[in-house]
Protein backbone atom coordinates (compact mmCIF):
# COMPACT_ATOMS: atom_id res chain seq x y z
CA UNK A 1 0.00 0.00 0.00
CA UNK A 2 2.83 2.59 1.24
CA UNK A 3 4.46 1.90 -2.06
CA UNK A 4 1.63 3.04 -4.00
CA UNK A 5 0.88 5.93 -1.90
CA UNK A 6 4.68 7.02 -2.71
CA UNK A 7 4.26 6.04 -6.11
CA UNK A 8 1.60 8.80 -6.61
CA UNK A 9 2.95 11.45 -4.64
CA UNK A 10 5.75 10.95 -6.96
CA UNK A 11 3.53 11.15 -9.94
CA UNK A 12 1.98 14.36 -8.19
CA UNK A 13 5.71 15.74 -8.06
CA UNK A 14 6.25 15.22 -11.12
CA UNK A 15 3.20 16.84 -12.66
CA UNK A 16 3.58 19.69 -11.11
CA UNK A 17 7.00 20.37 -11.79
CA UNK A 18 6.46 19.58 -15.66
CA UNK A 19 3.37 22.19 -15.45
CA UNK A 20 6.19 25.10 -14.47
CA UNK A 21 7.60 24.70 -17.58
CA UNK A 22 4.94 24.49 -19.85
CA UNK A 23 1.41 25.34 -17.91
CA UNK A 24 -1.59 24.16 -18.78
CA UNK A 25 -4.91 25.59 -17.31
CA UNK A 26 -6.70 23.02 -14.51
CA UNK A 27 -9.76 23.60 -13.80
CA UNK A 28 -11.78 21.97 -11.09
CA UNK A 29 -15.58 21.72 -9.60
CA UNK A 30 -17.53 19.71 -7.13
CA UNK A 31 -20.88 18.90 -7.67
CA UNK A 32 -23.64 16.97 -5.38
CA UNK A 33 -26.37 15.18 -7.51
CA UNK A 34 -27.44 12.04 -7.97
CA UNK A 35 -26.92 11.71 -3.95
CA UNK A 36 -23.44 11.36 -3.94
CA UNK A 37 -20.36 13.78 -4.76
CA UNK A 38 -18.76 14.44 -8.08
CA UNK A 39 -15.54 15.99 -8.54
CA UNK A 40 -14.62 17.18 -11.85
CA UNK A 41 -10.93 18.00 -13.28
CA UNK A 42 -10.39 19.45 -16.32
CA UNK A 43 -7.21 20.43 -18.23
CA UNK A 44 -6.65 23.00 -21.21
CA UNK A 45 -8.30 26.54 -22.27
CA UNK A 46 -11.26 26.17 -22.39
CA UNK A 47 -11.88 24.10 -19.20
CA UNK A 48 -13.56 26.22 -16.95
CA UNK A 49 -16.28 27.09 -19.74
CA UNK A 50 -16.43 22.74 -20.28
CA UNK A 51 -16.86 22.49 -16.35
CA UNK A 52 -20.01 24.51 -16.17
CA UNK A 53 -21.46 22.96 -19.15
CA UNK A 54 -20.96 19.57 -17.71
CA UNK A 55 -22.84 20.96 -13.97
CA UNK A 56 -25.67 22.00 -16.52
CA UNK A 57 -25.50 18.77 -17.73
CA UNK A 58 -25.59 16.80 -14.39
CA UNK A 59 -28.30 19.05 -13.03
CA UNK A 60 -30.46 18.21 -16.22
CA UNK A 61 -30.03 14.75 -16.00
CA UNK A 62 -30.14 14.41 -12.12
CA UNK A 63 -33.73 16.37 -12.50
CA UNK A 64 -35.05 13.64 -15.51
CA UNK A 65 -33.68 10.44 -14.03
CA UNK A 66 -34.11 10.56 -10.76
CA UNK A 67 -36.78 9.18 -8.44
CA UNK A 68 -35.96 11.40 -5.68
CA UNK A 69 -37.47 14.56 -7.77
CA UNK A 70 -41.82 13.85 -8.17
CA UNK A 71 -41.69 15.39 -11.05
CA UNK A 72 -38.40 13.54 -12.83
CA UNK A 73 -39.59 11.46 -16.00
CA UNK A 74 -38.82 8.54 -14.20
CA UNK A 75 -41.01 9.36 -11.36
CA UNK A 76 -43.69 10.27 -13.55
CA UNK A 77 -43.18 6.66 -15.43
CA UNK A 78 -43.72 5.32 -12.96
CA UNK A 79 -46.16 7.20 -11.42
CA UNK A 80 -48.42 6.44 -15.05
CA UNK A 81 -47.31 2.80 -15.72
CA UNK A 82 -45.57 3.94 -18.80
CA UNK A 83 -45.14 6.93 -21.26
CA UNK A 84 -43.22 8.41 -23.84
CA UNK A 85 -39.71 8.92 -23.21
CA UNK A 86 -36.44 11.55 -23.42
CA UNK A 87 -33.38 11.09 -25.90
CA UNK A 88 -31.33 10.01 -22.75
CA UNK A 89 -34.36 7.90 -21.27
CA UNK A 90 -34.01 6.00 -24.50
CA UNK A 91 -30.46 5.43 -24.33
CA UNK A 92 -30.31 4.57 -20.55
CA UNK A 93 -32.94 1.93 -21.34
CA UNK A 94 -31.65 0.36 -24.39
CA UNK A 95 -28.31 -0.13 -22.96
CA UNK A 96 -29.37 -1.33 -19.78
CA UNK A 97 -32.03 -3.52 -21.46
CA UNK A 98 -29.21 -5.15 -23.35
CA UNK A 99 -27.21 -5.78 -20.29
CA UNK A 100 -30.38 -7.66 -18.69
CA UNK A 101 -30.43 -9.84 -21.66
CA UNK A 102 -26.98 -10.60 -21.33
CA UNK A 103 -27.32 -11.21 -17.64
CA UNK A 104 -30.30 -13.52 -17.47
CA UNK A 105 -31.97 -9.82 -15.94
CA UNK A 106 -29.40 -9.90 -13.06
CA UNK A 107 -28.90 -6.42 -13.62
CA UNK A 108 -32.78 -5.11 -13.59
CA UNK A 109 -33.91 -1.77 -14.15
CA UNK A 110 -37.64 -2.66 -12.52
CA UNK A 111 -35.97 -3.12 -9.16
CA UNK A 112 -37.37 -0.32 -7.58
CA UNK A 113 -40.08 -1.56 -5.59
CA UNK A 114 -37.35 -4.18 -4.00
CA UNK A 115 -34.97 -1.16 -3.19
CA UNK A 116 -38.21 0.51 -1.63
CA UNK A 117 -39.12 -2.33 0.14
CA UNK A 118 -35.70 -2.71 1.75
CA UNK A 119 -36.26 0.99 2.25
CA UNK A 120 -32.79 2.09 0.21
CA UNK A 121 -34.51 4.30 -1.13
CA UNK A 122 -36.36 6.53 1.82
CA UNK A 123 -33.04 5.30 4.14
CA UNK A 124 -36.02 4.02 6.54
CA UNK A 125 -34.44 0.78 6.51
CA UNK A 126 -36.64 -2.74 6.61
CA UNK A 127 -35.73 -6.67 6.88
CA UNK A 128 -38.82 -7.70 4.84
CA UNK A 129 -40.20 -11.15 5.90
CA UNK A 130 -40.05 -13.25 2.98
CA UNK A 131 -44.17 -13.48 2.27
CA UNK A 132 -43.21 -10.02 1.14
CA UNK A 133 -40.69 -10.32 -0.67
CA UNK A 134 -42.32 -13.05 -2.29
CA UNK A 135 -45.30 -10.22 -3.29
CA UNK A 136 -43.09 -7.71 -4.63
CA UNK A 137 -41.27 -10.12 -6.90
CA UNK A 138 -43.52 -10.41 -9.86
CA UNK A 139 -43.28 -6.68 -10.30
CA UNK A 140 -39.58 -6.93 -9.85
CA UNK A 141 -38.79 -8.69 -13.21
CA UNK A 142 -37.25 -6.48 -16.50
CA UNK A 143 -39.94 -8.50 -18.96
CA UNK A 144 -41.97 -6.26 -17.14
CA UNK A 145 -40.54 -3.36 -18.87
CA UNK A 146 -41.61 -3.00 -22.38
CA UNK A 147 -40.33 -0.57 -24.53
CA UNK A 148 -41.07 0.17 -27.70
CA UNK A 149 -37.87 2.55 -28.91
CA UNK A 150 -40.20 6.05 -28.42
CA UNK A 151 -42.39 5.37 -25.11
CA UNK A 152 -41.95 2.32 -22.18
CA UNK A 153 -44.73 0.61 -20.76
CA UNK A 154 -45.05 -1.16 -17.34
CA UNK A 155 -46.47 -4.56 -16.81
CA UNK A 156 -47.68 -5.96 -13.31
CA UNK A 157 -46.68 -3.00 -10.93
CA UNK A 158 -42.95 -2.25 -11.95
CA UNK A 159 -41.32 0.94 -11.31
CA UNK A 160 -38.31 1.92 -12.96
CA UNK A 161 -34.87 2.34 -11.00
CA UNK A 162 -32.45 4.04 -13.26
CA UNK A 163 -29.30 3.39 -9.85
CA UNK A 164 -27.31 0.91 -11.37
CA UNK A 165 -26.56 2.80 -14.75
CA UNK A 166 -27.48 6.28 -14.36
CA UNK A 167 -24.09 7.68 -13.07
CA UNK A 168 -22.17 5.87 -15.82
CA UNK A 169 -24.35 7.15 -18.69
CA UNK A 170 -23.85 10.47 -16.92
CA UNK A 171 -19.97 10.33 -17.17
CA UNK A 172 -20.19 9.39 -20.70
CA UNK A 173 -21.76 12.89 -21.05
CA UNK A 174 -19.81 14.80 -19.18
CA UNK A 175 -16.85 13.13 -21.33
CA UNK A 176 -18.63 13.98 -24.14
CA UNK A 177 -19.37 17.73 -22.96
CA UNK A 178 -15.55 18.47 -22.34
CA UNK A 179 -14.80 17.04 -25.92
CA UNK A 180 -17.45 19.41 -27.33
CA UNK A 181 -15.98 22.36 -25.65
CA UNK A 182 -12.51 21.21 -26.65
CA UNK A 183 -10.90 19.83 -23.65
CA UNK A 184 -8.79 16.65 -24.16
CA UNK A 185 -7.39 16.11 -21.02
CA UNK A 186 -9.78 15.33 -18.19
CA UNK A 187 -10.78 13.47 -15.11
CA UNK A 188 -14.01 12.94 -13.11
CA UNK A 189 -15.47 11.00 -10.16
CA UNK A 190 -19.00 10.53 -9.84
CA UNK A 191 -19.04 8.52 -6.64
CA UNK A 192 -15.77 6.89 -6.93
CA UNK A 193 -16.81 6.18 -10.72
CA UNK A 194 -13.88 7.56 -12.67
CA UNK A 195 -13.59 8.20 -16.30
CA UNK A 196 -10.99 9.89 -18.18
CA UNK A 197 -10.18 11.78 -21.20
CA UNK A 198 -7.16 11.94 -22.76
CA UNK A 199 -3.17 11.91 -20.96
CA UNK A 200 -2.03 14.06 -18.29
CA UNK A 201 -0.68 17.40 -19.48
CA UNK A 202 2.53 15.82 -18.59
CA UNK A 203 1.90 13.00 -21.12
CA UNK A 204 1.42 10.32 -18.92
CA UNK A 205 -2.04 8.23 -18.28
CA UNK A 206 -4.22 8.73 -15.10
CA UNK A 207 -3.86 6.20 -12.85
CA UNK A 208 -7.12 5.38 -11.24
CA UNK A 209 -7.66 3.70 -7.64
CA UNK A 210 -10.03 1.25 -7.02
CA UNK A 211 -11.15 1.22 -3.25
CA UNK A 212 -10.56 -1.90 -0.60
CA UNK A 213 -13.83 -2.48 1.09
CA UNK A 214 -11.93 -2.75 4.37
CA UNK A 215 -10.41 0.44 3.45
CA UNK A 216 -7.36 2.19 1.61
CA UNK A 217 -6.66 0.49 -2.12
CA UNK A 218 -7.50 -2.56 -3.65
CA UNK A 219 -4.98 -1.60 -6.71
CA UNK A 220 -4.77 0.90 -8.76
CA UNK A 221 -4.31 0.89 -13.30
CA UNK A 222 -3.82 3.31 -16.09
CA UNK A 223 -7.18 4.34 -17.95
CA UNK A 224 -6.77 5.59 -20.69
CA UNK A 225 -10.11 7.44 -22.09
CA UNK A 226 -11.64 4.21 -20.21
CA UNK A 227 -14.66 4.20 -17.25
CA UNK A 228 -13.43 2.47 -14.16
CA UNK A 229 -16.83 2.02 -12.66
CA UNK A 230 -17.58 0.06 -9.14
CA UNK A 231 -20.09 -1.89 -7.44
CA UNK A 232 -19.63 -2.95 -4.13
CA UNK A 233 -21.72 -4.16 -0.90
CA UNK A 234 -20.13 -1.92 1.20
CA UNK A 235 -21.10 1.14 -0.69
CA UNK A 236 -24.63 1.57 0.70
CA UNK A 237 -25.96 -0.73 3.40
CA UNK A 238 -27.41 -0.99 6.68
CA UNK A 239 -27.15 -3.26 9.67
CA UNK A 240 -29.63 -5.30 11.68
CA UNK A 241 -29.26 -7.31 14.48
CA UNK A 242 -25.48 -7.83 13.80
CA UNK A 243 -26.42 -9.10 10.01
CA UNK A 244 -25.47 -5.97 7.12
CA UNK A 245 -27.50 -6.21 4.12
CA UNK A 246 -26.47 -3.99 1.23
CA UNK A 247 -28.39 -2.43 -1.79
CA UNK A 248 -27.69 -4.40 -4.61
CA UNK A 249 -30.44 -6.86 -5.05
CA UNK A 250 -30.58 -10.21 -6.56
CA UNK A 251 -33.98 -10.16 -8.54
CA UNK A 252 -34.26 -14.20 -8.26
CA UNK A 253 -34.62 -13.97 -4.58
CA UNK A 254 -35.36 -10.30 -3.40
CA UNK A 255 -32.08 -10.36 -1.00
CA UNK A 256 -29.25 -8.59 -1.08
CA UNK A 257 -27.23 -10.60 -3.33
CA UNK A 258 -25.18 -13.16 -2.45
CA UNK A 259 -22.54 -14.18 -4.91
CA UNK A 260 -19.25 -14.39 -2.82
CA UNK A 261 -18.12 -11.13 -4.64
CA UNK A 262 -17.55 -7.62 -2.61
CA UNK A 263 -16.02 -5.32 -5.08
CA UNK A 264 -16.59 -5.69 -8.92
CA UNK A 265 -14.93 -2.90 -11.04
CA UNK A 266 -15.78 -2.86 -14.66
CA UNK A 267 -13.10 -1.08 -17.31
CA UNK A 268 -14.67 0.05 -20.22
CA UNK A 269 -14.93 2.83 -22.75
CA UNK A 270 -18.38 3.19 -22.35
CA UNK A 271 -19.34 4.71 -18.79
CA UNK A 272 -23.05 3.11 -18.82
CA UNK A 273 -22.20 0.15 -19.80
CA UNK A 274 -19.30 -0.90 -17.15
CA UNK A 275 -21.77 0.49 -15.06
CA UNK A 276 -24.85 -1.62 -15.56
CA UNK A 277 -22.03 -4.38 -15.46
CA UNK A 278 -20.71 -4.08 -12.31
CA UNK A 279 -23.76 -3.93 -10.72
CA UNK A 280 -24.89 -7.04 -12.82
CA UNK A 281 -21.58 -9.26 -11.88
CA UNK A 282 -21.99 -8.61 -8.44
CA UNK A 283 -24.96 -10.19 -8.69
CA UNK A 284 -24.13 -13.02 -10.98
CA UNK A 285 -21.06 -13.87 -9.09
CA UNK A 286 -17.12 -14.57 -10.37
CA UNK A 287 -17.81 -17.66 -12.80
CA UNK A 288 -20.50 -16.36 -14.23
CA UNK A 289 -19.05 -12.49 -14.77
CA UNK A 290 -15.96 -14.62 -16.21
CA UNK A 291 -18.25 -16.67 -18.84
CA UNK A 292 -19.49 -12.96 -19.61
CA UNK A 293 -16.67 -11.53 -20.19
CA UNK A 294 -15.18 -13.96 -22.07
CA UNK A 295 -18.64 -14.06 -24.29
CA UNK A 296 -17.95 -9.99 -24.34
CA UNK A 297 -14.62 -9.34 -24.44
CA UNK A 298 -14.77 -5.61 -24.75
CA UNK A 299 -13.83 -5.06 -20.71
CA UNK A 300 -12.00 -5.42 -18.16
CA UNK A 301 -12.69 -6.61 -13.97
CA UNK A 302 -11.22 -6.35 -11.29
CA UNK A 303 -12.99 -8.88 -9.29
CA UNK A 304 -12.96 -9.20 -5.55
CA UNK A 305 -13.95 -12.11 -3.49
CA UNK A 306 -15.93 -12.58 0.24
CA UNK A 307 -13.00 -14.55 1.16
CA UNK A 308 -10.18 -11.38 -0.44
CA UNK A 309 -8.91 -12.69 -3.54
CA UNK A 310 -8.25 -10.73 -6.22
CA UNK A 311 -9.10 -11.62 -9.53
CA UNK A 312 -8.22 -9.36 -12.91
CA UNK A 313 -8.36 -10.05 -16.23
CA UNK A 314 -5.84 -10.34 -18.67
CA UNK A 315 -6.51 -6.58 -21.07
CA UNK A 316 -5.09 -4.79 -17.74
CA UNK A 317 -2.15 -6.75 -16.93
CA UNK A 318 0.48 -4.33 -17.81
CA UNK A 319 -1.20 -1.31 -15.53
CA UNK A 320 -2.67 -2.82 -12.65
CA UNK A 321 -0.25 -2.95 -9.47
CA UNK A 322 -1.54 -3.87 -6.22
CA UNK A 323 0.30 -4.78 -3.16
CA UNK A 324 -1.94 -8.06 -2.49
CA UNK A 325 -1.31 -10.95 -4.50
CA UNK A 326 -3.69 -11.13 -7.72
CA UNK A 327 -4.66 -13.51 -10.02
CA UNK A 328 -5.26 -13.40 -13.83
CA UNK A 329 -8.04 -14.31 -15.89
CA UNK A 330 -7.57 -15.43 -19.25
CA UNK A 331 -9.60 -16.38 -22.18
CA UNK A 332 -8.44 -20.05 -22.40
P1 LIG B 1 -24.36 0.30 -8.50
O1 LIG B 1 -23.77 1.06 -7.39
O2 LIG B 1 -24.08 0.85 -9.85
O3 LIG B 1 -24.09 -1.16 -8.42
O4 LIG B 1 -25.94 0.47 -8.40
C1 LIG B 1 -26.65 0.13 -7.26
C2 LIG B 1 -28.02 0.76 -7.37
O5 LIG B 1 -28.71 0.19 -8.49
C3 LIG B 1 -28.90 0.50 -6.16
O6 LIG B 1 -28.78 1.53 -5.22
C4 LIG B 1 -30.29 0.43 -6.79
O7 LIG B 1 -30.77 1.74 -7.00
C5 LIG B 1 -30.02 -0.19 -8.14
N1 LIG B 1 -30.02 -1.66 -8.12
C6 LIG B 1 -29.98 -2.52 -7.06
N2 LIG B 1 -29.99 -3.80 -7.48
C7 LIG B 1 -30.03 -3.76 -8.84
C8 LIG B 1 -30.08 -4.77 -9.87
N3 LIG B 1 -30.05 -6.08 -9.59
N4 LIG B 1 -30.12 -4.34 -11.15
C9 LIG B 1 -30.14 -3.02 -11.47
N5 LIG B 1 -30.11 -2.03 -10.55
C10 LIG B 1 -30.05 -2.40 -9.26
MG1 LIG C 1 -23.79 -0.01 -11.65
Amino acid sequence: MKKIIYMLSALLALTSLCSCSTPVKEAQKTVYAMGTVMELRAYGKNADAALSAAEDEITRLDALLSRGFVNSEISEINKNGGGEVSADTKAILQKGIKVSDKTDGAFDMCIAPLVDLWGFYSKEYHVPASAEIAEILPKTDYNNLIFGGESVNLKNGAELDTGGIAKGYLSNRVIDIFKENGVDSAIISLGGNVQTLGKKADGSLWRVGIRDPEGGLLGTLEALDKAVITSGGYQRFFEEDGKTYHHIIDPQTGMPAESGLVSVTIISSDGAKADALSTAVFVLGKDKGVTLWKNEGDFDMVLMTDEGNIFITEGIKDTFQSDYDFSLITKE
